[in-house]
């Protein structure tokens, strides 16, 4: 029995990949879940999958949790280093679909003792891409990409050498405000943002798809993870999002990657890879769907694009200071301190004062100027909104 390990499980990627699981009784044995507030449903899934250990990532949460969980026989953790020190416990698999930069460290802890980490959480490669490319090397440890076009890139290079790839194509539906008038972008109101046209995700990862942050995000976390040059990665606007990724080689092929907007696909691929198995996703009928368009993005509607290939050119802690500045921002529209267009402006702010004086570009990383740029940069980042108010 394979055994495995959910990071993050209580949210939108955990509860599918506890989906992909319950409907195969007797092929998985599950070792630790961890969640942050939602104690119900962490408890729940923890006893219906027999897990051995359940952890809240918020140690305010541990009575809570532990109460659920009283008479289970089930272990019980709570704060950040419980959850890494779930992801260190020796499971086969680890899924890591926390969000945002805390999924960095529990990260680092499967791969430092050489295990197999399902990456959906892409804010690990982006604030610290190649510490963590190099972890994995050093331990022989192995990161199956579950971003849905990571994965769809994963499996276009199936058999091919990455030396041969002329370019790869990542589709971006444009999100909620594809078709908006640009002038309106400044008014959008944080449930207009909250809602996408084709995918069910965390509420995050959904605005950062309506300021296109989350293809920012996927640009360098293609580059970092795939080891390719960023101006051969391009963005297409693609609203059907069928299309995942196109992978274009030496001979001008195009190996295009299509299936329904369903993440259990891309985890799925992850759960029983090397081999493929049945995934309960929908089949496609393309006599139905007829067509599919593609069109470019406009850099107007969409500045993250051109600061994303700005923190590609600069490398070092850049991603660090992107990834942190970004969930800053994000966190002061969620909280209405600031408006839609302000995040890019918060996030540009940022990387103006810290490239500029913080000597982040040659850095050689570490988890430690990692976590200290991080922090500054959030700090900086709350300077810039609170000016702005
Ligand atoms: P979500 O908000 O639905 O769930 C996040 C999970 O992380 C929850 O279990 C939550 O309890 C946990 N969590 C939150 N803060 C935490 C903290 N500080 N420490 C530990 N755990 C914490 O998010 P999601 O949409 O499932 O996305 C998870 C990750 O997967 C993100 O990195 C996202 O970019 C990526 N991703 C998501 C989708 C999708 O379809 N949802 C697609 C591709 C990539
Ligand atoms: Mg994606």
């Amino acid at each position: 029995m394979k055994t495995v390990t959910i990071l993050g499980a209580t949210g939108s990627i955990g509860q599918n990949t506890i989906d992909l699981i319950a409907r195969a009784p007797g092929e998985f044995a599950v070792e630790a879940l961890t969640g942050a507030q939602n104690l119900d449903l962490l408890a729940r899934d923890a006893v219906r999958l027999r897990a051995k250990l359940a952890v809240t990532s918020d140690p305010a949460c541990y009575a809570g949790l532990k109460e659920r969980l009283a008479g289970t026989g089930i272990a019980v953790a709570a704060g950040p280093e419980a959850v890494a020190e779930a992801a260190a416990r020796p499971a086969d698999w680890v899924m890591s679909a926390i969000v945002g930069a805390a999924g960095l460290v529990p990260g680092l802890a499967v791969l430092a003792r050489g295990g197999t980490l399902a990456l959906a959480n892409k804010e690990t490669l982006v604030t610290a891409g190649p510490l963590v490319m190099a972890a994995a090397q050093a331990q022989g440890a192995r990161i199956l990409p579950v971003d849905s076009e990571h994965s769809a890139i994963f499996q276009a290079l199936t058999g091919e050498d990455v030396a041969g790839v002329e370019r790869v194509i990542i589709t971006a539906s444009g999100g909620a405000f594809r078709d908006w008038p640009i002038e309106r972008l400044a008014q959008a109101s944080l449930a207009q943002a909250s809602s996408h046209p084709n995918w069910a995700m965390g509420q995050r990862i959904t605005i950062d798809s309506a300021s296109m942050f989350n293809k920012a995000l996927e640009l360098i976390e293609t580059h970092e993870f795939f080891g390719i040059n960023p101006d051969k990665i391009e963005v297409i606007i693609h609203p059907e999002s069928l299309v995942h990724a196109l992978v274009g080689f030496a001979d001008g092929a195009l190996m295009a990657h299509v299936g329904p907007a369903d993440m259990r696909h891309a985890i799925g691929y992850a759960l029983h890879w090397p081999e493929r198995r049945h995934v309960p996703v929908e089949r496609l009928d393309l006599a139905r769907i007829g067509a599919l368009s593609f069109r470019a993005p406009e850099d107007a509607r969409y500045p993250a694009l051109a600061i994303a290939r700005r923190v590609m050119a600069s490398g070092g802690l850049a991603g660090a200071a992107f990834n942190a500045a970004k969930e800053r921002a994000l966190d002061g529209f969620i909280a209405g301190e600031i408006g839609f267009l302000a995040m890019a402006a918060v996030v540009s702010g940022v990387l103006d004062k810290m490239l500029a004086s913080d000597g982040l570009q040659n850095a050689t990383l570490t988890l430690d100027n990692v976590l200290e740029t991080d922090r500054l940069a959030r700090v900086r980042a709350s300077e810039i909104i609170e000016q702005r108010s």
